[in-house]
């Protein structure tokens, strides 16, 4: 769940990687991804939970979900 105000991100795509294979939006819950011709796009960004089920399971490793790790002073 996204927190109230916190930017939008969506996983990095690499279409030049994506066969089409469809096994990314089989494990999505949050109905983000769609393929249109051929290739995967996002069609719900704010809706993306950040769950990386579909980075783990992309055969071809075209689609990634980095992270970014912030330190705070204390
Ligand atoms: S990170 Fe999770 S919710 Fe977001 S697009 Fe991938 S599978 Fe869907
Ligand atoms: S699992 Fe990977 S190769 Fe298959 S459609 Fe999704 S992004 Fe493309």
């Amino acid at each position: 769940m996204r927190m109230a105000g916190a930017p939008i991100v969506c996983p990095v795509i690499y279409y030049d990687k994506c066969n089409g294979c469809g096994l990314c939006i089989s494990v999505c819950s949050c109905n983000s991804l769609m393929l249109i011709q051929n290739v995967i796009k996002f069609i719900e960004a704010s809706q993306c939970g950040w769950c990386t089920q579909c980075e783990a399971v992309c055969p071809t490793g075209a689609i990634c979900c980095p992270f970014e790790i912030v330190f705070e002073d204390n």
